[in-house]
């Protein structure tokens, strides 16, 4: 017979995002309506190591879901990734009567709750990191504020960058995802967006679209730059910096031209409505996840449907990078 799930766990790992407190709360909640007890980890596997685990509430998570960050701590725990510590992980579950856990993080915090999965601690993953990254889900926890946080900023950048007549090289984050990038182009009227997916050519893509653009009457420009995308026409494989690529534009147009790196944040404020939203499902979704005896899955979003699958699986599926969006990017940024 199943054994039944008195008490579970949750954490939150790797990169913060906006979102996972509403997910940290979503989680309590629904434990707590299904009578199952609810621990938290604080400061990710590190915290589980050293035994950080307190009993969570209905109020402990009260005034949470509008803030950034997240209430349990986050944080980079090299020492899971050896067996033995995991190990020490379970017994420390065990110790805390933790049948089950929800870890909230990306697809590294994913393989330590595989990990775990494998040593007889169930575990669900609810993916949480601005960069949308992981293939098995269509949005990640985070994400949608991120991309609001980035127009909001480059609506501000746009202002001055008009009143000069500039252009404004805008470098946003994501590792080596381009989706921020990609999303906050199109929602501000970029005239570039050069992404690590796509191969691009700086002096085809950017100069000589600028420049078929200045000589049609346009006369402020923003490109937009994920951060990991890598040299071009500069070099093979070394960073693009913004600053590098400004200097560039500017050389080549005789726009005056300047770089911003917006940095980290973009990872803080508020979660947007979609993020709460979002937070709610997949928190929900893992719990019943656990209550129903399952373990080693992550919960994503398919098509506006709340979906999951086994970790492995989930962590071998390959992103593929919006085509069709990148296309729609390209043709209004004239
Ligand atoms: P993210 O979850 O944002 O991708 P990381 O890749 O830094 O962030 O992973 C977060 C933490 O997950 C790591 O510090 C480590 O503690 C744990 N982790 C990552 N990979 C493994 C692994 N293969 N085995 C066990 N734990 C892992």
């Amino acid at each position: 017979m199943r054994k039944e799930v008195c008490t579970i766990g949750v954490l939150t790992s790797g990169g913060d995002a906006p979102g996972m407190n509403a997910a940290v709360r979503a989680v309590v909640r629904t434990a707590l309506y299904h009578d199952i007890h609810v621990k938290g980890i604080y400061h990710g596997y590190a915290g589980l190591l050293e035994g950080h685990i307190r009993n969570l509430s209905l109020r402990s998570v009260s005034n949470i879901m509008e803030t950034g960050g997240t209430m349990l701590y986050s944080a980079r725990s090299p020492e899971f990734y050896h067996i033995e510590n995991v190990r020490k992980g379970v017994l420390n579950c065990r110790a805390a009567n933790i049948d089950g856990l929800v870890v909230i993080g990306g697809d590294g915090s994913f393989r330590g709750a595989k990990a775990l999965s494998d040593e007889g601690i169930p575990c669900v993953g609810i993916p949480g990191t601005i960069d949308n990254d992981i293939a098995s889900t269509d949005y990640t926890l985070g994400f949608d504020t991120a991309v609001n946080t980035v127009v909001e900023n480059v609506d501000r950048l746009r202002d001055t960058t008009q009143s000069h007549a500039r252009c404004s090289v805008v470098e946003v984050m994501g590792r080596h995802c381009g989706d921020i990038a990609l999303h906050s182009a199109i929602c501000t009227g970029a005239v570039s967006v050069l992404i690590p997916e796509i191969e691009f050519s700086i002096d085809k893509d950017v100069i000589d679209t600028m420049k078929k653009t200045l000589s049609a009457g346009k006369n402020h420009f923003i490109v937009m730059m994920a951060e990991g995308v890598t040299g071009n026409e500069f070099t093979e494989d070394e960073h693009l910096s913004a600053a590098m690529l400004a200097k560039y534009i500017q050389d080549k147009t005789g726009v005056q031209t300047r770089s911003t790196v917006l940095g980290h944040i973009q990872r803080g404020g508020r979660p947007t409505a979609r993020d709460r939203v979002l937070a709610a499902s997949m928190g929900s979704h893992a719990v019943r996840l656990l209550r129903d005896g399952n373990g080693s899955r992550v919960v994503g979003e398919r098509n506006n449907t709340i979906v999951d699958f086994e970790i492995t699986e989930a962590l071998a599926m390959e992103k593929n990078v919006d085509w069709e969006l990148f296309r729609v990017a390209k043709e209004i940024s004239l």
